[in-house]
């Protein structure tokens, strides 16, 4: 392994570099893995303009990646050398009573957060404890399946927070583009009706590829509910997956008239940056409609192993929109994911990068 390598590194609100850095060693317990494949999330963008401040830099983003154990630390079998895996980005405190219920995304201590406040993939190695890196079947590639780690994963897990999808209601997918490309097929292949939302036709014709049923028009928000309300005979949506979450679109699903039906369960997934993006709803809807809102956060490992299964399965196709070297991260990925010219995942799979071997003094 070469002593350093390219790393796309967060230094501070609006502070995103790609740079030489040492390359990690296994620690005990610990694998290291070489990255073939790491995704960019639009939490590489909220880092990047600030939206997300954990108070930890520098550190290195990235915490959807998939590649191959080149070594292993103290304590664990040599023989995984060589095994593909996929990692999960959450390391819990093993100790709290969520850790211990399995839900180290609620963990107040983590040990590490890979990507959040701990090094991430986006750069050509990564260690992590061995039970972090979770094994891949051979017929997924790296790039369809780096994906999977946040993008799969995260919708696992919010169906969950919904309360499970049954056969035969009415699903929303509010933004349709990462997750939201997940959850049109997890909901389609749960014998839902799918309702796909999305600004961009790109995003509107990939949902309908991918099975969503009716495709409404994001463009303007205030159109939306009454959109959903014509497409389910007037009675509202039984779940939304809110994944873009601005004011408008937050808004556009609660309150009397909303897109969200009676008993409806609305899941907020998505976030967007500033005070004019809280989410707002008098409560009287609220309560005379029996509407419940939750939020949803990442993945446990066992979603992580789930979304592996049903990706696997063909059941879930993860949509790569296109991969990029680690130095086009800017041009090429965040940029793009700003605009909202991507349709699925923009996904790193070249780590060397020219301008980062010219650098003159290597950093940390
Ligand atoms: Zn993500
Ligand atoms: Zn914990």
């Amino acid at each position: 392994m070469e002593a350093f390598m390219a790393a796309v590194r967060y230094h501070g609100k609006g502070d995103v570099r790609v740079e030489r850095v040492r390359t990690p060693s296994a620690s005990p317990g610990g694998v290291v893995v070489e990255v073939r494949a790491a995704a960019l999330c639009h939490t590489e963008l909220h880092f990047a303009d600030g939206t997300l401040q954990l108070g930890v830099a520098p550190i290195t983003l990235g915490h959807e990646a998939a590649g191959v154990i080149v070594s292993v630390g103290e304590g664990i079998d040599a023989a995984r050398v060589g095994e593909r895996v996929l990692v999960y980005y959450y390391a819990g405190c093993a100790k709290c009573t969520f850790c211990a219920a399995g839900d180290e995304q609620l963990c107040g201590d983590v040990a590490a957060q890979f990507g959040f406040v701990s090094d991430g993939g986006l750069a050509r190695f990564i260690a992590v404890p061995a039970r972090n890196a979770l094994p891949l079947p051979p017929s997924l590639t790296f790039a369809h399946a780096a994906p999977i780690g946040c993008g799969v994963s995260t919708a696992v897990h919010a169906a969950k927070r919904a309360g499970g999808l049954a056969a035969g209601e009415t699903v929303c997918v509010y933004g349709c583009n990462g997750v939201g490309h997940s959850l049109v097929q997890l909901a389609r292949a749960r014998g839902c009706t799918v309702i796909a939302v999305a600004r961009q036709q790109a995003h509107l014709r990939k949902a309908s590829e991918l099975g969503a049923h009716v495709l409404v028009d994001g463009t303007d928000a205030t159109t939306v509910a009454a959109a959903v309300r014509a497409s389910t005979g007037g009675c509202g949506a039984d779940v939304i997956f809110e994944c873009v979450g601005r004011r408008e679109t937050m808004g556009a699903c609660v309150g009397f008239g909303g897109a969200l039906g009676k008993r409806g369960r609305l899941v907020l997934v998505g976030y967007a940056q500033g005070e004019a993006h809280d989410f707002r709803c008098h409560p009287i809807p609220l309560i005379v409609c029996e509407q419940t809102v939750v939020g949803s956060v990442g993945a446990t490992l066992d979603d992580v192993r789930e979304a592996i299964e049903l990706v696997a399965a063909g059941t879930i196709a993860t949509v790569v929109d296109s991969t990029i070297a680690i130095g086009d991260v800017h041009a090429l990925g965040l940029e793009r994911i700003r605009a909202c010219a991507c349709v699925g995942k923009i996904v790193v799979d070249r780590f060397e990068c020219a301008a980062c071997v010219a650098d003159q003094a290597p950093r940390s």
